[in-house]
C-alpha cells in the first residue's frame, strides 16, 4: 500500500505538534513544519518515528513564500501530501486603539499569506491526484471576534471564508476543505492568559488540550468524514455556541 503524507504546518509545538503525532498513529508519515525552534521540532520528529512512522523536517516560514516554493517544489515532484494543516500562526494581541501597522501586518500575514503561500504550492497536485484533505486551524477569535484581537480575529475570519470558498472550488476533484476553530487550549501561546478567569465561562469547565484538537483534526482527514466540507468544527467546550 503507498503510504499516506501529511503536511503539518508549525507542527513543532502545541496543536501543530499533536497534530503531527495524532496522524501519525492514524498512519501517516510527516512533512513537519516549523519556524526557527530546531530543538523542539526535533522532539517532536523523534516521537513520530518512535511510533513507527516517517517524519520529515521542513524548516521555513510560512510567510516566506520564495522559501515555501523553495523547500516545497523539489519535494512535490517525487510525492504528494494527502493531507494538508494549515496550523502555523501566532497572536499579537493589543487594544485596536494602540495597535501598530506591524503588529496589524504580521498576523494577517502568517495566517492568511502563510495559508495561501504552502496551500497554492501543495493544491494542483491534490488536483492531479483527485484526493485530499486540507484542514484550517482558525480560532473562536475569528467566529466570535475578542477584543484585543481585532488583527488575530480578522486573520481567522479571513481564513474561515476562504476555506469556504475553496471546499466549493475543489469538491468535484475529490478534495475536501474544513476548518477547525479552536477554543482557549492550553499551549505556549496562551501561556501568561489567566486560565481561571475563563474557565468559569466554559459549559465544560475546563481549557482544551492540544490532543483536543488533534482529535478532531484526525476525525477530518479519516474515512468516517468523507462527505463533509467547508464546514467550520469548534473545538471550545462550548465557550461560543
Ligand atoms: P504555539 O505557539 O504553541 O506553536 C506555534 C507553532 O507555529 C510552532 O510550531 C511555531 O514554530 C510555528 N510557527 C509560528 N509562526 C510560524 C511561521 N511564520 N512559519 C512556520 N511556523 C510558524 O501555538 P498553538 O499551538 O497554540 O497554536 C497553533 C495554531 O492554533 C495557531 O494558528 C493558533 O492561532 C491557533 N489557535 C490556538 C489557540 C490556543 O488557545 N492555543 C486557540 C485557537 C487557535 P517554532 O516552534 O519554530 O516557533
Amino acid at each position: 500500500m503507498k503510504r499516506k503524507i501529511a503536511l503539518v504546518t508549525g507542527a513543532s509545538r502545541g496543536i501543530g505538534r499533536a497534530i503531527a503525532i495524532g496522524l501519525a498513529r492514524d498512519g501517516y508519515d510527516i512533512w513537519l513544519n516549523y519556524r526557527s525552534n530546531d530543538s523542539e521540532a526535533e522532539r517532536a520528529a523523534a516521537e513520530i518515528t518512535s511510533i513507527g512512522r516517517g517524519c520529515r523536517l521542513l524548516r521555513f516560514d510560512v510567510t516566506d513564500r520564495k522559501r515555501v516554493e523553495g523547500v516545497l517544489e523539489p519535494l512535490l515532484r517525487l510525492e504528494v501530501p494527502y493531507v494538508l494543516i494549515n496550523n502555523a500562526g501566532f497572536a499579537d494581541d493589543t487594544m485596536f486603539g494602540l495597535m501598530s501597522d506591524e503588529s496589524w501586518d504580521a498576523v494577517l500575514n502568517v495566517h492568511l499569506n502563510g495559508f495561501f503561500n504552502v496551500t497554492r504550492r501543495i493544491v494542483p497536485h491534490m488536483i492531479h491526484a483527485r484526493k485530499g484533505r486540507i484542514i484550517n486551524i482558525s480560532s473562536i477569535s475569528g467566529q466570535a471576534g475578542n477584543a484585543g484581537q481585532v488583527n488575530y480575529s480578522a486573520a481567522k475570519s479571513g481564513l474561515i471564508g476562504a476555506s469556504k470558498a475553496l471546499a466549493r472550488e475543489l469538491g468535484k476533484r475529490g478534495i475536501l476543505v474544513n476548518v477547525v476553530a479552536p477554543g482557549l487550549i492550553e499551549t505556549d501561546m496562551t501561556q501568561k492568559i489567566a486560565l481561571g478567569k475563563i474557565t468559569e465561562h466554559i459549559p465544560l469547565g475546563r481549557a482544551g488540550t492540544p490532543e483536543d484538537v488533534a482529535g478532531c483534526v484526525r476525525f477530518l482527514c479519516s474515512e468516517w468524514s468523507d462527505y463533509v466540507t467547508g464546514q467550520v468544527l469548534a473545538v471550545n467546550g462550548g465557550l461560543y455556541i
